[in-house]
């Protein structure tokens, strides 16, 4: 198995590896797997090795390192990366490279961390299976016939093949933690607020976040120092800090709370039998566990979906052919013509794909005239019921352990027929994004597949810490991060 950002960072700083090598064996694993995976839609290599070949450099005079120093990142291509092609997996973006770095980006590298290419996703955010890109679908690593998960399922893949030890994703209502637990790896979605969103093309920008995607809780925690801060681009990003936890050396008195309504739901019993070995691994840590009842989470879809597409169908409206990327080819119709609508709705229909359009069609029904009080209103006002469920949840217990899906990896055109049961998938990851909750799946068994099965800790708004500290604690006990999928080994 290749090193984790960690132990890069580390092996480059003594000097055991040069930047260079590090980003060659990466540059070659993709070039020899990437066809059966389908996960980068740009690769910047040419970046890459000049930004090696300045770090060899640099770490040869002895000049100071940033703390990812030498860690090949992938990055979810919904994030702007200057002078590389950022295409949000969608044709109307096919030609368009940003001008500008995303602020998380520009943290990235002042860390000294290396960009080296930009993953698949479902088109803008929207889908839950990577089957929503315009490039194609990304294949699993556990099994080539399956999902990723979504949106960001090529950043998952990509850190569960091996390809890179770290990539950035971004979670509007699961698409860090879906994939992450479809591909057996550790996935953050940070408290709403505590990294900035300034570059991240928005989808639903009331919910989303960016975070980090990686085998190990520690990577995770070395990512999110680096991205987390007040950033002045983003007026949604909060001054207030991440906390410090309390549970890096032991577990002892942690109360978790177990949801009783989340086991109705029609959890496949892989995952369910993985979540009771959870729960019986935090009581022997000596973590105590609290039943806790979030009586609105079953209107969680339902008010997710309507106010994210809602907020789509406002923020998608700059994709119009006249401010960015694709222009339909409208001819002058003379003055009583519209020439211009015709362009904006020509330019669209050839550039948007059918999810993306379902989505902008029902935010704008949601948010007409004589209906917005109806659907979006009360949309708004579940969220505020889910909120107040969380706040009085967690005075009783510290962080909440659940499932992240209801059921393992599903096979590639299972459910492209079906929207409803595909926004199903996200039944218990929305929740902490209307919450503004942070969020992380990490692995926790498999099936006889196997396929990699994952749980869900939900926390108070700013301990992303206290999470990412349990998953480290759990993570020196057990080994299900270590396995690696065999599909690529031939
Ligand atoms: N699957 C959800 C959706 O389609 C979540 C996507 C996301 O988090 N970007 O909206």
């Amino acid at each position: 198995m290749s090193r984790t950002a960690l132990e890069s960072r580390r092996a480059f700083a003594e000097g055991t590896v040069t930047a260079t090598e590090l980003v060659e064996t990466c540059l070659n694993t993709i070039e020899r797997h990437d066809a059966k995976l389908n996960v980068f839609l740009t690769v910047a290599d040419e970046q890459a090795r000049r930004q090696a070949a300045d770090l060899d450099r640099r770490r040869d005079a002895k000049e100071p390192l940033g703390p990812l120093a030498g860690v090949c990142v992938a990055v979810k291509d919904l994030i702007s990366t200057r002078d590389i092609r950022t295409t949000c997996g969608s044709r109307i973006l096919e030609k368009y490279t940003p001008v500008f770095d995303a602020t998380v980006i520009d943290r990235l590298k002042q860390a000294d961390a290396i960009v080296v290419g930009k993953t698949n996703l479902d088109e803008f955010g929207m889908g839950s299976s990577n089957e929503n890109s315009a490039y194609g679908r990304v294949a699993n690593p556990w099994d080539l016939d399956r999902v990723t998960g979504g949106s960001s399922g090529g950043a998952a893949a990509v850190v569960a093949a091996d390809f890179v030890p770290l990539s950035l994703g971004t979670d509007t209502g699961g698409s860090i933690r879906q994939p992450a637990a479809f591909c057996g790896v550790v996935g953050l979605k940070p408290t709403y607020g505590s990294v900035s969103r300034y570059g991240m093309v928005a989808y639903a920008s009331s919910l989303e976040q960016i975070g980090p995607m990686a085998r190990t809780a520690a990577d995770c925690r070395a990512a999110l120092d680096v991205l987390a801060g007040h950033d002045d681009k983003d007026s949604t990003c909060s001054r207030t800090p991440l906390k410090d936890s309390s549970w890096n050396q032991s577990l002892k008195g942690l109360r978790v709370g177990w949801v009783e309504e989340h086991w109705t739901d029609g959890i496949s019993e892989g995952i369910a039998a993985a979540l009771r070995s959870t729960r019986e691994w935090l009581e022997g840590q000596g973590a105590t566990f609290v039943p806790v009842s979030l009586p609105h989470a079953r209107y969680g879809i339902a008010a997710y979906y309507l106010l994210a597409s809602s907020e789509a169908s406002s923020n998608l409206a700059r994709f119009d052919g006249a401010h960015y990327g694709l222009r339909a080819n409208v001819k002058a119709e003379g003055r009583s013509g519209n020439g211009l609508e015709q362009m904006y709705s020509q330019s669209r229909e050839a550039g948007l794909g059918p999810e993306v359009k379902r989505r902008i069609l029902l935010g704008t029904f949601a948010l007409s005239a004589g209906y917005a009080e109806a659907f979006y209103g009360k949309a708004s006002r579940v969220r505020r019921a889910i909120q107040q469920d969380f706040l009085e949840a967690f005075q009783d217990v510290d962080v909440i352990l659940g499932p992240t899906t209801p059921t393992e990896p599903f096979r590639a055109g299972e459910k492209v027929d079906d929207p409803l049961a595909m926004y199903l998938a996200d039944v218990f990851t929305v929740l902490a994004n209307l919450a503004g909750l942070p969020a992380i799946s990490f692995p926790v068994g498999f099936t006889e597949h196997p396929l990699p099965l994952g749980a869900q800790l939900i926390g108070r708004p700013f301990e992303d810490r206290a999470l990412l500290d349990i998953v480290e604690r759990f993570q020196d006990d057990t080994d299900w991060h270590l396995r690696r999928p065999s599909s690529l080994n031939s």
